[in-house]
């Protein structure tokens, strides 16, 4: 039937490659298949791409999932190094949502985190990246970001999730809020991706404490660089040590 993605095309592989479970997989996915004949090396791209395809998505929301959101911070923190341009990295966490699952149900619960998945994606720009890094919790990447927009872009993320309400299939609906903590790469430092995480979590950890549905913001990026990121920029730089 020409389905390229079928076993009989993964038999027609060149090199006897075994791609049974990689076109399972896909299949189970819902991926299309691809137009070129089956084991042709355009086959076979589609394949790959299929396959990266599902290895950087989340598959309850289809957003980005935490090893796109690691890759996609790693890039960032890179980019504001060399360009020094403003970057904000917002976690947002859905508040008391154990209450969510053990009132209305597990399904119920899935589609809440699948809701303000894509209340997120919708609040940001196109070139910001949404990702959903843990149950229920999200986390924003918002590159050439001006420190002076932070406060309002984190509250517009906060306040579209509250009025947001969620349908059920029992006709109730449901709604939630959530607690943003955020934190802007240091313009003038290296930093590294676990260090600009640790600092947004402080902030999402501050918004949780202080009552929640609620944005915490690192008040000034410049004079939270910690001992460990100012080492990371000398060690950047050993030859000026040398001189
Ligand atoms: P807080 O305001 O402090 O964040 O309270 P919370 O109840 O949201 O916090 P906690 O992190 O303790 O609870 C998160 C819950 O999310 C626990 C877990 O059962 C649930 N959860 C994690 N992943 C999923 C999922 O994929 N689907 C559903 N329905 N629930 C999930
Ligand atoms: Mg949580
Ligand atoms: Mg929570």
């Amino acid at each position: 039937m020409g389905d390229g993605l079928s076993a009989q095309g993964a038999e027609t592989t060149p090199g006897g490659l075994r791609l049974e479970s990689a076109l399972a997989l896909l299949r189970h996915a819902g991926q299309g298949e691809p137009a070129a004949p089956a084991g042709s090396p355009a086959w076979l791209q589609a394949v790959i791409d299929g396959l990266v395809d599902l290895s950087s998505r989340d598959p309850l929301t289809g957003l980005a999932n935490r090893r796109n959101f690691e890759l996609a911070l790693a890039r960032e923190v890179d980019r504001v190094a060399r360009a020094g341009e403003s970057a904000l990295l917002l976690m947002v966490d859905i508040d008391h949502f154990k209450r969510v699952n053990d009132t209305l149900g597990h399904a119920a619960g899935d589609l809440v985190i699948q809701a303000v998945g894509q209340a997120l994606a919708e609040t940001v720009r196109p070139m910001d990246l949404v990702s959903r890094i843990g149950g229920e919790e999200f986390a924003v990447v918002l590159p050439n970001c001006h420190s002076a927009f932070g406060p309002t872009v984190a509250d517009r993320v906060r306040s579209r999730v509250a009025r947001h309400q969620v349908m059920l299939p029992d006709g109730r609906s449901v709604s939630v809020t959530v607690s943003v903590g955020g934190a802007f790469a240091p313009q003038w430092v290296r930093s590294s991706p676990a260090l600009w995480m640790q600092r947004a979590d402080r902030q999402l950890y501050r918004a949780k404490s202080e009552g929640r549905d609620r944005v915490c913001l690192e008040p000034s990026a410049q004079l939270q660089v910690s001992a460990e990121e100012k080492g990371l920029l000398f060690a950047a730089t050993p030859s000026q040590d040398d001189e």
